[in-house]
């Protein structure tokens, strides 16, 4: 082994954990279930209700084929898997780096909105050590990206920084800011539990579209001209920053592997999450493979099996 810490190994889960829901756009129950997976097999989805051989999709940004309310990916031969920002988030955040993830619909579950119930599958679950290096991406120099009135750069950093500017003419939202350095024990009191957010406004429009059929309060915060509806408000009164953060994480985890950089992003979105993957695995020099570099834990871990 390159090195006897298990913290800089790779990882995967030390048994299967399924979830159940259903999807937040169309709405159908989706059963999903984790599985261990290979060494340097990476978090790949497999679509259990699609002939075999053709229903993997690597979880990866050159999979990518929609980002307007979502993360979708693709495989090319008909298979797709949406919404699969926020298990992506807590995967990466929790340090698994390799996982079958399998799915019986197009839809992951959207479950409470946010990463929270997946944290409690993942920590069900628990971790265990491989005997393989951890491979990471170091960021060496400067990519920026700008999207009309968005933007967003990866900055060279010896930990995984986020810093993320929000700013809706909404009064409840207005501008937010926050900044993170990403570990398990960050992400889980800070960033798990929020949840994902909608306007009413939009609600007609986004059902036409066969979009948004499942959402509801349970699994969206919801607001209206007079600001949030659901009967329980907010988790906190900045949950709109701390979730783009959320999505941010789980976008950026479609690099392969942890990102080593200071990600700086105004207004982000799946879209722009995904363009500044693009922008970095455009430029060679701009990045490069690092092995062994530790992830916190703070779930239990396993014996290897
Ligand atoms: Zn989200």
């Amino acid at each position: 082994l390159p090195n006897s810490d298990p913290r800089t190994r790779q990882h995967t889960l030390a048994r299967p954990v399924t979830a159940h829901g259903h999807g937040i756009h169309g709405g159908r129950p989706a059963t999903l279930t984790l599985h261990p997976a290979a060494v340097g097999s990476g978090i790949v989805f497999e679509r259990s209700d699609l002939p075999a051989g053709r229903n993997c999709i690597p979880a990866r940004w050159h999979r990518v084929v929609e980002t307007r309310l979502c993360t979708v990916i693709a495989n090319g031969r008909g298979a797709t898997v949406s919404t699969l920002e926020h298990l992506m988030a807590a995967l990466r955040a929790l340090g698994v780096d390799n996982a079958r993830i399998e799915l019986d619909g197009p839809e992951v579950p959207i479950l409470d909105g946010s990463a929270a119930q997946w944290l409690a599958l993942l920590d069900e679950a628990g971790l265990a050590t491989q005997p393989a290096a951890r491979r990471s991406i170091r960021v060496l120099h400067p990519v920026r990206i700008t999207d009309g009135d968005k933007w967003a750069m990866l900055l060279p950093d010896d930990a995984a920084r986020f810093c993320i500017d929000i700013d809706f003419s909404e009064p409840v939202i207005g501008r937010q800011h926050y900044e993170l350095s990403l570990d398990a024990a960050s992400f889980r009191s800070q960033i798990a539990a929020a949840r994902t957010f909608g306007f009413v406004r939009d609600i007609d429009a986004l059902r036409a579209q066969g979009l948004a059929r499942g959402g509801s309060f349970d699994n969206a915060v919801v607001i209206g001209t007079d600001g949030v509806l659901n009967p329980g408000g907010l988790r906190f009164a900045d949950e709109f920053v701390r979730h783009k953060l959320l999505d941010c994480i789980g976008d950026l985890y479609l690099a392969g592997a942890p990102i080593l950089g200071l990600v700086v992003a105004s207004r982000p979105g799946h879209a722009l999450n995904v363009a500044l993957l693009r922008a970095l695995f455009a430029q060679r020099s701009a990045w490069q493979p690092e092995y062994g570099s530790p992830a916190p834990f703070a779930i239990p871990r396993r014996l290897a099996a």
